[in-house]
């Protein structure tokens, strides 16, 4: 015989990502599980989203069907590959701690209107970097701090900025960071502001 209980709360099914945080979401919820660990455990790379200018929720998308072996139903891959940077910020909004220049990023990759708070997270990055003396932080954190200021009109500003934090390189100007560095550099000397 079936037996059946009634439950005064919803009830979720499985304690990976995609459950708690629909818990989460819910006043109320029951949740159970098995005891076998889901994939939640195993993701330790860090957050597949597409957020940065160079990518995009549909190459997400076209990767993730590509390795699915078939199994992918492409109308659901769409729907979690497009959620993903929304479902950042609410992570971000539910108190997630990132590193305070990614988190500056991953505030103006959901949306321009967070400039504020973005801002606020490069110069913590900025002055994190400083007092660690850790140039290659403040490097990055600056140029972060350097496009915002260049999107607001301020390139001038940005511009000396940056160039202070180059000035301290002797060498290493292969690297990415400089290279980037650099263009940017010409790019504010360019169009002063
Ligand atoms: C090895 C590996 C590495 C990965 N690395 C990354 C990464 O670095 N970055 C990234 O973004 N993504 C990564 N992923 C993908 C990511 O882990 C998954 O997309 C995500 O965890 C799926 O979450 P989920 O809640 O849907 O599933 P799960 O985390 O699998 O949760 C499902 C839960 O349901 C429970 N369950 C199943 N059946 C029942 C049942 N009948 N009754 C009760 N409970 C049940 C399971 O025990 C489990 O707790 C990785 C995946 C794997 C396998």
């Amino acid at each position: 015989m079936i037996e059946t209980t009634r439950l005064d709360a919803p009830l979720v099914v499985g304690a990976g990502v995609a459950g708690l945080t629909v818990a989460l979401g819910l006043p109320r919820a029951y949740v159970v599980t098995v005891a076998e660990m889901g994939s939640t455990w195993w993701a330790q790379g860090g957050i597949a989203v597409a957020l940065s200018p160079d990518d995009s929720p549909r190459q997400h998308a076209d990767d993730t069907l590509s390795v699915s072996g078939g199994l992918g139903v492409e109308k659901v891959v769409d729907l979690l590959t497009g959620g993903g940077p929304g479902a950042v910020g609410n992570l971000i909004a539910l108190g997630a701690e990132f590193d305070r220049d990614e988190k500056g990023e991953l505030l103006l990759a959901v949306s321009s209107n967070n400039y504020t708070e973005a801002g606020a997270c490069f110069y913590q990055a900025l002055d994190l970097a400083r007092r660690q003396s850790a140039k290659s932080m403040e490097l990055r954190a600056a140029m972060s701090l350097c496009r915002l200021w260049q999107t607001q009109g301020k390139k001038e500003e940005a511009r000396q900025m940056l160039a202070e934090v180059y000035g301290w390189f002797t060498e290493g100007f292969d690297a990415r960071d400089l290279k980037e560095a650099r263009l940017l550099l010409a790019e504010l000397a360019g169009s002063k502001g």
